[in-house]
């Protein structure tokens, strides 16, 4: 699974309608500083609603509707991902599939909406389709500017290897060894009780 391509709607740098290629394996986006390449960031961020661990720069959620101070702020921004999904990593049978997320201003406040192919759906559902692909908020999904020299120099070795465990999907075999360890002990322990009675009925 990959991301196929980026639908910027006047979300932040990206006035009006931008989208963005992207290839399987690598793709390098360089640019000018400030011409928008973090922002990218910040929209895959924000529509997938990974924001809860990771910070997107921006002190509050409609600093990221467009404005370039010279016309009249848009009412909404939405950013739109569109994953191919030819391996089927994402249980969706489908070689692609969408998850959108908009924000819309109105004088009482913010609304977020997120999306499935178009159809509303809730963050925690989207959170759950990713979750089984392996993209979580915790996760190395999307590793930010300062993350590497945080691993590197500032973690602990043990901590270190948390990551690396994750990444390399191991943790979360570790978590269902641990389960499938539990309920072998009560096994073990039904197995004693029965073999009591056993040798009393004997
Ligand atoms: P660098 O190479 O310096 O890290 P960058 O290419 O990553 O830069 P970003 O940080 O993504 O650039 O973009 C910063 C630009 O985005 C700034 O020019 C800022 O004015 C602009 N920007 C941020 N929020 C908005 C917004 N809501 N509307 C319009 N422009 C915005």
């Amino acid at each position: 699974m990959f991301i196929k391509e980026i639908e910027f709607v006047n979300f932040k740098s990206f006035g009006r309608r931008v989208k963005i290629p992207f290839y399987e394996g690598f793709t390098a986006i360089s640019g000018p500083n400030g011409s928008g390449k973090s922002n990218i960031i910040d929209g895959i961020l924000f529509a997938l609603g990974l924001s809860g661990s990771k910070t997107m720069r921006a002190e509050k959620l409609t600093d990221l509707i467009f404005n370039d101070a010279k016309s009249k702020q848009p009412e909404f921004a939405q950013v739109t991902i569109t994953f191919d999904n030819s391996d089927r990593k994402a249980p969706v049978e489908a070689d692609e599939f969408e998850i959108s997320r908009k924000i819309k201003q109105t004088k009482s406040g913010y609304y977020s909406y997120f999306y499935f192919n178009g159809k509303a759906v809730s963050l925690t559902e989207v959170h759950e389709l990713l979750g089984k692909a392996g993209v979580t908020p915790e996760g190395y999904n999307v590793v930010m500017q300062g993350d590497i020299s945080q691993i590197t120099a500032k973690m602990s070795p043990t901590e270190r290897r948390k990551i690396i465990d994750e990444i390399a999907g191991v943790s979360e075999f570790d978590e269902k060894k641990q389960k499938s360890l539990a309920e072998l002990d009560i096994v073990k322990e039904q197995i004693e009780k029965i073999d009591i009675i056993v040798e009393e009925v004997k």
